[in-house]
């Protein structure tokens, strides 16, 4: 099983990171072991000063696919979750500034909170425009929809099978909306996929 993270795919974020709106979709990877499942609690590295939340929709793949066409695309996910794409921001701007990969500020273990709960795609009245969002403390603090998405589901699952082959249980992390920001000790933080609370989980 592999973690396809999308970057850069809300134009709001896109603006508040100072970075360029992407042509094509930008990606990159996490491993397995980044998972942080069952609302387990979050450490703080102790080698990063800034970790940023991401809240993101992720879509879990249902079968082997290659070069799939963006009109058959629909065919390779059934279900909708929800999942947070840590980043140590600090390190990823120093990565960044010498152009090297940003793994190190992405991949570390419980880089990748995901729901244990996934929702049926049919169930949501128009799965091109789910809501979702992200509270801390009580506040929310990021609140995104699928429409805003600069490339949609289909168009990631196309573009990414050009180069990687997915495979059932395969998970994609869709992009994060405007709003991200540092997470501190003690942070409750609560990820909501329309009504549905999914994620509720505390920062040490
Ligand atoms: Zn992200």
């Amino acid at each position: 099983m592999k973690i396809i993270c999308i970057g850069r795919n809300y134009v709001a974020h896109v603006h508040e990171l100072k970075n360029d709106i992407p042509k094509e979709p930008v990606f990159f990877m996490k491993p397995d072991s980044s998972l942080l499942r069952n609302n387990d609690p979050f450490y703080i590295p102790n080698w990063t000063k800034e970790v940023h939340h991401e809240i993101e929709l992720v879509i879990k793949i249902n079968r082997l696919g290659k070069n799939i066409e963006k009109r058959f695309a629909h065919r390779y996910y059934d279900e909708i979750g929800l999942g947070i794409d840590f980043t140590a921001r600090d390190v990823q701007n120093q990565l960044k500034e010498k152009g090297l990969p940003w793994e190190k500020s992405k991949a570390f273990d419980q880089a990748a909170v995901l729901s244990n709960t996934f929702i049926d795609k049919t169930v949501f009245p128009d799965p091109e425009n789910i809501g979702f969002k992200l509270k801390i403390n009580g506040n929310e603090v990021q609140n995104g929809r699928s429409e805003l998405m600069i490339f949609s589901f289909d168009e990631i699952i196309s573009y990414v099978s050009k180069y990687v082959t997915l495979k059932i249980g395969d998970l994609i992390y869709t992009g994060t909306p405007a709003g991200v920001g540092p997470i501190k000790i003690g942070d409750r933080l609560e990820g909501y996929l329309e009504d549905k609370k999914l994620l509720d989980f505390i920062i040490k």
